[in-house]
């Protein structure tokens, strides 16, 4: 069978033709909107009998293979019998500074078009023309060859020989990797309960193109569960690629073990782990720059060998491959990973590689996402994550510093007009609007043209940090709509201005569109219809809760009616440490006991030494390092003859994520119903869900707490015989509201010691 692989005219001549070095961390690619406004700027000037925006598509053979490749040509000028191909692009550099061979890739891409379309209309010869438009002043160059349909033929087979190298590979390791992953089982003899059904439903996601939010108790293996299923439907020929979306490192490592799992039992695959940028930068200062970094230099004359070279040596590629291959040869190890994203077949990373419309895989194409599934692990983090990466922010005082240090240049100008602005909202006193101030998004337009073509000039680190903030202010605004607020905070002579996304639901359907599947899955994924709602969900979404696998007789649950609000913690305080001991008595074995605030957990903690002086404890710090995190945890293990109670905060490194398996934990201790502070954010979420019928409170307030809750009672992790305890502290946990969100398990509940 003839092999077809499809590919953008664009992502072909750019693999083939690019060159050069990572420069200054900054991309000089214009908005959107500026690009699009370029564009129909060049096309307004065509005649009549032109055409602009003309698809094009061909299949090319070459060798036992077919590339089929597609693009969006800007411009077909027409005179007489002559066909001209016009490329427009637009630049920050100075129009003397682009000369005819300045961008090979521009021209190979119009070369491209040329040869598609002179081959589709019979043409002998076309003319390609490269229209460049300075996007400051808006003049514009062009340059012309004419070209015989043999010299774009010719043209078009030397760039597929190139792209070939890479191709055969690829194709080789595709061949083995459906013939392996048809032929895998399950890596264990037998499906824990609930674990089938999960598996199952995944399956059924993935050949069903749908959306699945699955809530499946801790316990039950999720992490083979889902990727299991869309391995398997890879050796179906129903996926090409996954991604398995995780926020937190430890369950990045639970996603790696599990393909190692599955590699070692005979399946072929590429699986990288992507590692953040400050993580995993050689540098000590992250300034991308070739005069400032070895791996920026020259990055892109070397970028595709290394490529090539870990595709032929590595299944596995986490970060210490990458690192060591980086080095290899000599290229960044972040922009290395980004590389290898595009062209392995599952990447496992953080939610906002698809989510964040600011840092998302950019060439992932439609034709790639119709065969790529997204696995979405604790999906319950993925709305607060969401609501970050949808909202931005502007400070007066950047523009006014920036004013100041540029004075007399167009900079200047235009970063007075954004400080001149501010400053008439803060004399409005209109701090809270639901529209967007479109006048400003104007300036901020403006400013960002002004601030590139500085920036290709110089380093300026205020003008480079305020440029991205102003960039990410813009590109919020294009998504603006009644889901998002904007609000100002004055302080002395400060204004802020912040787009805040009250409901991520909208933007969080429209990144993951065009993707074969969606599964979001979380042990607390309750309620359904909240997650669902603030997820993206649609009324034909699939939905499943498995409950826990084992016995609930098993974890003996408490409900000590105390209160925990801020009033009533002095005086409540007392009775609650001694309850402590009472429960950490009940049997041997290591607790955990977790609060909302460092503050209160504490103030607990003194008194709890105070009175029990013999126990041991641990408490845990704020902004604890990895090393720390990791030294914590390691004592609560199963050998320990004295009992542990290990202090902690809710909805911290501690409460998620962390899996204390067997025998290292007894018990859970979880006070309060973890409900957010409330603030002025909170606050306008609960009423704008109040005002589109929801229960506001509940929306912005219960939900998310209980969700802390449910997720701390998790590290209890007991096998099918093992016993445990669960005790939850606060008068609320017996009001219906909160009852009807504890889990089956937990429902068994008595009442105080
Ligand atoms: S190694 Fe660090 S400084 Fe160099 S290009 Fe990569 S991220 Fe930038």
């Amino acid at each position: 069978m003839t092999n077809i692989v499809k590919i953008s005219v664009r992502n072909l001549v750019e693999y083939v033709y690019r060159s050069g070095s990572i420069e200054s961390g900054f991309r000089t690619a214009t908005t959107m909107i500026e690009g699009t406004r370029i564009h129909q700027l060049v096309q307004k000037g065509y005649q009549e009998q032109d055409e602009k925006e003309v698809f094009v598509e061909a299949e090319i053979p070459y060798e036992d293979f077919v590339v089929r490749v597609d693009g969006r040509c800007d411009g077909l000028l027409k005179d007489g019998d002559t066909v001209t191909i016009d490329e427009i692009k637009s630049t920050v550099h100075p129009l003397d500074d682009v000369q005819e061979d300045t961008h090979p890739v521009h021209w190979a891409q119009a070369i491209f078009y040329g040869y598609i379309y002179a081959g589709d209309h019979d043409l002998s010869k076309v003319t390609i023309q490269l229209t460049y438009v300075q996007v400051k002043t808006l003049e514009q160059k062009q340059f012309r060859r004419v070209m015989t349909y043999e010299e774009m033929e010719s043209f078009v087979y030397k760039v597929m020989e190139e792209y070939a190298l890479f191709l055969k590979g690829k194709i080789k390791h595709k061949i083995m990797r459906n013939k392996t992953s048809k032929t895998l089982e399950f890596p264990f003899e037998t499906y824990r309960e609930g674990q089938r059904k999960l598996a199952g439903s995944v399956y059924k996601t993935i050949v069903d193109k749908k959306t699945l939010f699955a809530s499946a108790s801790t316990g039950i293996g999720k992490t083979i569960s889902t990727i299991f299923p869309a391995v398997k439907a890879i050796g179906e020929r129903k996926l090409e690629k996954l991604f398995y979306l995780t926020a937190k490192t430890i369950t990045r490592t639970a996603a790696e073990e599990a393909f190692r799992l599955l590699i070692d039992h005979g399946l072929d695959i590429h699986v990288l782990t992507i590692t953040a940028k400050d993580k995993i930068c050689f540098q000590e200062e992250t300034i991308c720059t070739s005069v400032n970094c070895p791996f920026a230099d020259g990055f892109y004359d070397r970028i595709n060998g290394a490529v090539i070279d870990i595709l032929e040596q590595e299944k596995m590629i986490n970060r210490m491959v990458i690192e060591q291959y980086a080095r290899k040869h000599r290229v960044c190890p972040f922009e290395f990973q980004v590389e290898l994203a595009y062209v392995v077949d599952a990447i496992i990373c953080d939610y906002n590689y698809i989510f964040d419309p600011r840092v998302s895989l950019k060439r992932l194409m439609e034709e790639q996402k119709k065969k790529t599934a997204i696995l979405v692990d604790e999906a319950h983090n993925l709305v607060d994550r969401a609501r970050e990466m949808y909202s931005a922010e502007i400070n007066k005082s950047n523009f006014l510093q920036l004013k100041r240090e540029f004075k007399n240049s167009s900079l200047a100008t235009a970063a007075k007009a954004i400080n001149d602005h501010l400053l008439q909202v803060k004399k409005s006193e209109d701090y809270l609007r639901k529209d967007l101030d479109k006048e400003l998004v104007e300036l901020c337009e403006t400013f960002i043209i002004e601030a590139e073509a500085e920036l290709v000039k110089m380093e300026h680190e205020l003008l480079l940090d305020t440029y991205f903030a102003t960039k990410t202010f813009v590109k919020i605004a294009e998504l603006y709509n009644d889901q998002f607020v904007t609000y100002v905070e004055v302080q002395k002579s400060e204004v802020r201005m912040k787009l805040f996304c009250l409901d991520p639901s909208e933007q969080i359907l429209k990144m993951g569109k065009g993707f074969r599947a969606r599964v979001f899955f979380s042990a607390t994924l309750t309620p359904a219809g909240y997650y669902k709602d603030l997820l993206g969900g649609q009324s034909d979404d699939y939905v499943i809760s498995i409950p826990s696998p084992f016995a609930r007789e098993n974890t003996e649950v408490i409900i000590q009616p105390l209160s925990t609000r801020y009033r009533d913690r002095e005086k409540t305080m007392e009775p609650m440490v001694h309850f402590f001991k009472d429960v950490v008595d009940k049997m041997d074995g290591n607790f955990l006991i977790f609060f909302p605030s460092y503050q209160y957990m504490r103030n607990a903690y003194e008194q709890f030494t105070d009175h029990y002086p013999s126990v041991a404890t641990m408490i845990q710090d704020v902004g604890m390092s990895e090393g720390e995190r990791e030294d914590f945890l390691a004592e609560f293990n199963s050998e320990r003859t004295e009992k542990l109670v290990g202090f902690a905060v809710l909805g911290g490194i501690f409460s998620e994520g962390v899996d204390l398996k067997g025998d290292r934990l007894q018990g859970v201790i979880v006070v309060g119903v973890g409900m957010p502070q409330i603030g002025f954010e909170r606050d306008m979420m609960k009423d704008y869900f109040q005002s589109v019928g929801k229960n506001g409170f509940h929306y912005a307030y219960v939900y998310p707490g209980m969700n802390k809750v449910l997720q701390a009672g998790g590290r209890l992790i007991r096998s099918d015989s093992d016993t445990g305890v669960i005790a939850l502290i606060d008068d609320r946990f017996l009001q219906r509201k909160y009852q009807a969100l504890l889990p089956y398990e937990w429902q068994h509940y008595t009442i105080g010691v």
